[in-house]
């Protein structure tokens, strides 16, 4: 289990550019996730769709560790900036919702990477993670696969997949064109 562990660590570092804490638990806290899951470590798990919590470290580690990715579509960053992620089954419907129990109490460890390695290992999982379980509402253009719908923004006429637009006045309009938008022109 340990040797099990130590490899995706690894695997999850190499990602991430080097084994800190987020990734510790990140790793731990996917392999627990897919054991839960009946899935397998190293292998292809078309099924699983991944909703990260978070954008910071532990992160890195779950798409390392379950091999879901943005671009494959299986991994899904929420952004409530919470120590979380769901793992869920598209054909069981089955999902986990599980949270690192050290990030969510008000106590501070303190204790260096290599400490925290080795408490992890030698710390039952249902004492690490709190696990949910729970139903998830996916709409079908968050499915991976073949777009299901894709249009032009009526304003700028940039194409729109997914189902990403919205619709005023009858126009599709692109979320930058309604006023939505992270950048402005200059
Ligand atoms: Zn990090
Ligand atoms: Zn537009």
């Amino acid at each position: 289990m340990d040797k099990v562990f130590e490899e995706q660590l690894e695997k999850a570092g190499k990602f991430h550019g080097e084994i800190c804490g987020g990734i510790v638990i990140g790793t731990k806290l996917a392999m627990y996730a897919l054991e839960k899951m009946g899935m397998e470590l190293n292998k292809k798990n078309k099924d699983l769709i991944v909703f990260v919590e978070i954008d910071r470290c532990m992160s890195d580690a779950v798409q390392a560790v379950t091999g879901c990715s943005m671009g494959k579509r299986s991994l899904k960053q929420m952004g409530y900036g919470k120590f979380a992620a769901t793992f869920y089954n598209m054909s069981t419907g089955v999902a986990f919702r599980m949270t690192d129990v050290d990030a969510n109490s008000k106590e501070n460890r303190d204790e260096t990477t290599e400490e925290m390695i080795e408490r992890f290992k030698n710390t039952p999982n249902e004492e690490l993670f709190y696990v949910q379980r729970v139903e998830i509402k996916l709409d079908e253009n968050e499915l991976p696969g073949k777009p299901k719908e894709t249009v032009f923004c009526s304003i700028c006429n940039e194409k729109v997949m997914d189902g990403k637009h919205k619709l005023i006045g009858g126009k599709t309009v692109c979320k930058s064109c309604s006023e939505e938008s992270y950048y402005r022109i200059i």
